[in-house]
């Protein structure tokens, strides 16, 4: 079989040519990094439950007209995406205080926020992805003023899609980043969510008991982050039967 060609690895994720030309293969990775990759780890069948959980959320995204990149999903660990010109900019909204915005504004993490906030940092690891203002995003041309409608608009309904499908399974969505994409339609150009949408980029509380069923459990030291990402998982009803634990055949004289 012919060796395909890598495009780009990233902390959790690596980007492979697609078969056809605009398309993508997206793998997951097990590795789980915190504070820029300071903090690194291999959480064994991470990748596996995110590639599930990514094709759930963009599955339930497109069924509500929300375009988005994903296509299909290849095997345990690989989806066919399309191929787009991501926007340097990582899409957080907050509905709970959490996080940098806890820390940056000193209100207490779990406040319910008046209204959804939105909040654009700048892409780039060497930098920590820094917060930055629509000023910023104009005056650097990263996106245009009609972008940045389309790109609000994106993400406020992702926030009401992705708030409702959880509540619905006792979860309380805190707050989630996205990444938005350009696609090209001949003279026509619009943008869609890409990237991913799981565990990994969203703060996802339990609403009775307030367990964390996110990344804070490894950047936090909170538990076994795999156990977090299976409950949520599990309460969507996208739990992978094949992650089940493997047991040894019993010999039988
Ligand atoms: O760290 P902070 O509180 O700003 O994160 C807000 C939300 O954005 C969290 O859900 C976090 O997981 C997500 N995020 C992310 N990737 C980043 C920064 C934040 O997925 N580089």
């Amino acid at each position: 079989m012919a060796r395909r060609k890598k495009i780009y690895e990233g902390k959790a994720k690596i980007l492979y040519e697609g078969p056809e030309p605009g398309t993508i293969v997206q793998y997951f990775k097990d590795d789980a990094t915190a504070f820029n990759a300071e903090k690194k780890a291999v959480i064994e069948g991470k990748g596996v439950l995110n590639n599930r959980l990514s094709e759930f959320f963009m599955t339930g995204l497109g069924q509500i007209g929300v375009p988005n990149h994903f296509i299909k999903r290849l095997n345990m660990r690989e989806q066919l995406v399309r191929s787009v010109e991501i926007i340097p900019l990582e899409i957080i909204v907050r509905n709970y205080a959490a996080g940098t915005m806890s820390k940056r504004l000193g209100i207490e993490e779990g406040t319910q926020l008046p209204r959804p906030i939105v909040e654009y940092c700048y892409k780039d690891d060497s930098l920590g992805d820094p917060l930055v203002t629509e000023e910023h995003i104009a005056a650097f041309g990263w996106a245009s003023q009609q972008d940045m409608d389309d790109i609000l608009s994106l993400a406020l309904r992702v926030n009401d899609f992705l708030s409702g499908v959880m509540l619905a399974v006792g979860i309380r969505l805190v707050d989630f980043k996205i990444e938005v994409g350009r696609i090209f339609d001949g003279d026509f150009q619009r943008l869609i969510v890409a990237d991913e949408i799981s565990p990994d980029s969203c703060r996802l509380w339990d609403i009775e008991t307030g367990q964390k069923l996110d990344k804070d459990v490894f950047r936090r030291d909170l538990g076994d982050l795999k156990d977090a990402y299976t409950e949520v998982a599990r309460r969507l009803g996208v739990m992978p039967k094949t992650t089940a634990p493997i047991t040894k055949p019993t010999l039988i004289n």
